[in-house]
């Protein structure tokens, strides 16, 4: 009985049960809101399916606990009573939680939706990709609709990354790290910057 009631407050909270004591598939709820079944080992955001477990685990896509008192950076401070995005930090603030990239500040920011419940053909088709609206001044990321338009650009061109870095990973896995870090791949030796193979110096 107190497992039951501790069950269902944690599915209040939409805080995930760990899979060995309910093992269900949580599918249903990440596909939407974005999250880790650990039961079919795949990640969800924005509509995007990331079976890479370290690539999801990189993005980071949820907000941490901050203390507002303890930040030091100005712009940070500013970003956090704005709900903005500090560029210096790389870091966004969205109801008092932080986030560690612009994706996943924007997909904080924005209203998940149920494709099956939008009504404009165009949008429809977004939420299978991403695109702009102008009819309805929204843009979709996946079922993530975002109406700010200089947001959406942002959010757009993270996203693309993201949609990069995930079919590179069927190929290697550290190949899609290093896109969404702008860094290099360890094994491969390429280094990523804005999604694309930057030419190295080295001989
Ligand atoms: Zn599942
Ligand atoms: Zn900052
Ligand atoms: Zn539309
Ligand atoms: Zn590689």
């Amino acid at each position: 009985m107190v497992r039951t009631a501790f069950a269902s407050i944690m599915l209040l909270l939409g805080l995930a049960m760990p899979s060995p004591v309910l093992g269900d598939c949580t599918c249903a709820v990440t596909r939407m809101k974005g999250g880790w079944c650990t039961e079919c080992k795949v990640g969800h955001l924005a509509s995007v399916r990331v079976e890479s477990e370290s690539l999801f685990e990189i993005l980071d896509a949820h907000g941490h606990h901050i203390n507002p008192a303890t930040i030091r950076c100005t712009s940070c401070a500013i970003a956090i009573k704005s709900e903005g995005f500090c560029e210096r930090c790389g870091m966004g603030y969205v109801d008092g939680l932080a986030y560690v990239s612009m994706l996943t500040y924007q997909i904080a920011k924005g209203t998940p939706l149920d494709p099956t419940t939008i009504a404009c053909r165009k949008c429809v088709t977004h939420a299978s990709g991403f695109g702009w609206c102008d009819t309805c001044k929204v843009g979709m990321i996946g079922n993530v609709a975002i109406r700010d338009k200089r947001d959406y650009e942002h959010a757009s061109k993270a996203f693309e990354k993201l949609l990069i870095a995930n079919e590179t990973a069927k190929k290697c896995e550290t190949c899609a790290l290093a896109i969404v870090t702008d860094s290099t791949c360890p094994k491969c030796k390429i280094t990523y910057k804005d999604g694309k193979k930057r030419p190295t110096a080295d001989p």
